[in-house]
């Protein structure tokens, strides 16, 4: 097949795409919007009104807007994006949108619409909670992340695939805007003036520097699994009862704590960011108890998975070893802390904000919890290998807001 010339869809190009995949017919009725973010992709919603068929075409763009100027950023993201969707859909077809077409040289992917569930960040902020939650990321994270491992797969066949993900420009915007810039005075950052005094001490502060360089060094040698590379909650839907995770465009072979990492920090976050949203305290506690209880339970699902697949799935002679499993679980537990902590700092200070923080209306109280992300993201860096567990990271929570 000859190479196609890419361009950029729009709301009518987007349907003709549909009805030259044979997807929706000539005389279909449909209406169509762009509902994506705007800065790296458009997302075409398209439904027909005919059958009651709908479809989102995600196209990565080639350029990203970043501090106000546009970048150059590699079209291959979409075919990462799409074949680590269907990677997962080989473990979990339930927890991932389903992929009907990848167009790499259109950097497109037509997938399930899935616009009946909630950006799980969205609905967090406005107080509502998700019971399986914690149950479907646990199950999400021990199986794509144990399958693709060199204890799931022999370590040819992971060495081929690590090719195949190989990221190099999604993966160098995470080491400057997570493990880099925040930690010096660079134009990327993006604080709020009255954050100034406290970025200036961690600016000068050696220890964590230190802590972050190595938390850094992993990210760009440990070649463990395939990872998601983005599992913040904006990159979840949700709803009572269904759970699927989204847009894994920052896919590559990386350490096994990383997604675990990203998960933690992004519900800590909205669980310190209450402070700012609930008015009501009885409201406000169970909020942020339902949180602290699905951090415990993430982590316990996904150990209790990871060793259900170790015993019935190794493919490594030494897993039988007494204890092995739990020396690689604790491994993966301080690499997860230490990303976590990197992952709220850089949220507060970096290029990119979140809303749970950002939508704080009164500056004392954003500072408040700013402040608290920030010392708390330092503590669990520094601490990581001290922590011993979920229940002592849990308390560790409890006492930072
Ligand atoms: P980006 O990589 O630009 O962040 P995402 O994949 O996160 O793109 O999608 C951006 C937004 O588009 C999501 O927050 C969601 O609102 C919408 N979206 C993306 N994928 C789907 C889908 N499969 N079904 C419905 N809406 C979607
Ligand atoms: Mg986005
Ligand atoms: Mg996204
Ligand atoms: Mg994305």
């Amino acid at each position: 097949q000859t190479k196609k010339q890419y361009e950029e869809l729009n709301t009518k190009t987007a349907v003709s795409y549909l009805i030259n995949l044979g997807l929706i017919k000539t005389d279909e009725e449909t209406t169509v919007a762009e509902i994506g973010d705007g800065n790296l992709n458009y997302v075409f919603h398209i439904i027909s009104q005919t059958t009651g068929r709908s479809f989102i075409i995600k196209q990565a763009l080639p350029y990203a807007k970043v501090v106000g100027e546009s970048w150059p950023l590699t079209l291959d993201r979409a075919r990462i994006e799409a074949s680590a969707l269907k990677e997962a859909a080989k473990v979990v077809p339930e927890l991932v949108p389903k992929v009907f077409h990848l167009d790499p040289d259109l950097a497109l992917t037509v997938m399930e619409d899935l616009s009946h569930l909630t950006i799980l960040r969205a609905g967090l902020i406005a107080g509502n909670q998700y019971p399986l939650v914690a149950e479907h990321i646990g199950k999400y994270l021990a199986h794509t992340l144990f399958t693709t491992s060199t204890f799931g797969i022999n370590p040819q066949a992971a060495k081929k695939l690590a090719v195949t993900y190989s990221n190099p420009e999604l993966c160098k915007i995470t080491e400057d805007l997570v493990f880099t810039d925040p930690y010096f005075n660079c134009e990327t950052n993006n604080f709020e003036e009255h954050l100034t005094p406290r970025v200036h001490e961690l600016w000068q502060d050696k220890e964590l520097k230190k802590e972050v360089a190595k938390l850094k060094h992993l990210f760009l040698t440990k070649s463990e699994t395939l990872i998601h590379g983005d599992l913040h909650t904006g990159s979840i839907f949700v709803s009572e009862t269904e759970t699927k995770v989204i847009d894994p465009e920052f896919s590559f072979y990386g350490p096994f704590g990383f997604d675990i990492g990203a998960f933690l920090a992004n519900l800590i976050m909205n669980l310190i960011a209450q402070e700012g949203h609930q008015q009501d305290s009885e409201q406000k506690e169970d909020l942020q108890n339902y949180l602290l209880d699905t951090i415990e339970k993430t982590w316990d699902i996904f150990t209790s998975e990871f060793k259900k697949l170790w015993l019935a799935k190794s493919i490594e002679p030494f897993s039988e070893l007494e204890g092995y499993v739990e020396e690689v679980l604790t491994d993966i537990w301080q690499d997860a802390l230490g990303f976590t902590g990197c992952k709220m700092i850089r949220r507060m200070i970096g290029l990119a904000h979140v809303l749970d923080v950002d939508s704080i209306e009164s500056a004392e109280i954003r500072l408040r919890v700013q402040t608290s992300i920030i010392n708390l993201g330092r503590k669990l860096i520094l601490e990581r290998k001290q922590i011993g567990g979920v229940l002592e990271l849990v308390s560790t929570v409890e006492g930072a807001y």
